[in-house]
């Protein structure tokens, strides 16, 4: 994918982008779960990932009959929110993400709760744990997926992103982690030893595809 055609996709000014995130779009149906990303530059690695993660999960909500789909993403770079929610995220991480939150955890910052989408996806400038954190007493439910920048052998490694992203978005969807190593929603996992199945990504269990309906399918 080259760089200048994904960039033309960005929004790149930041007052536009507070336009935006005012309204709805209008091609977004009813069951549509909205999305917005925030990027720290419009040549973030990170972005074709997410469409692509995205295309994953719509393509196997579409198999499992079910109507909700994941929007397309709106893409906002250096948005002035970003700041604040890079400081959320390590706070969150540093707390420790695997605990329950209950009554004393704290709100998510106004300029989070203020975003109008179901899925915030954080390209985070930091080296942090990947994650996915429901926004305290908020119904119904809004989430903030963290991604973490790469580095070492993974950095610009789109396979590593587009997995991570996906993995991240099947916790925003509902699913938990499954203990079947080679799989999507694995945890812990064994990614050296995985392998994409024919989707281009590692598979769902049957236990999930049933849940998704469950959360999901019509009565
Ligand atoms: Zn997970």
């Amino acid at each position: 994918m080259h760089v200048s055609m994904r960039a033309s996709l960005l929004i790149t000014s930041a007052a536009f982008a507070a336009a935006v995130l005012l309204c709805r779009s209008d091609a977004a149906a009813a069951e549509d779960r909205l999305i917005l990303v925030l990027a720290p530059a419009a040549d973030d690695a990170r972005v074709e990932p997410v469409r692509e993660a995205i295309a994953f999960w719509n393509a196997r909500l579409e198999e499992l009959g079910v109507a909700t789909r994941l929007a397309e993403p709106r893409v906002v770079v250096a948005s002035p929110a970003a700041r604040t929610l890079e400081n959320y995220a390590r706070g969150v991480a540093q707390r420790g993400v695997r605990l329950p939150g209950g009554e004393a955890e704290p709100d998510a910052p106004r300029e989070l709760r203020n975003l109008d989408a179901d899925i915030v996806v954080l390209l985070s400038r930091q080296d942090i744990l990947s994650y996915t954190w429901p926004l305290p007493r908020i119904d119904p439910p809004r989430y903030l997926v963290v991604i973490r920048l790469a580095r070492g052998l993974d950095r610009g490694d789109a396979m590593v992103s587009r997995h991570v992203v996906a993995h991240e978005l099947g916790h925003a969807l509902g699913l938990l982690h499954n203990d079947s190593p080679h799989t999507l929603m694995c945890g812990p996992c064994q990614p050296l030893t995985s392998e994409p199945d024919e989707t281009g990504f590692l598979p769902l269990t049957g236990a999930e595809r049933a849940r998704l309906v469950a959360l999901y399918g019509r009565p």
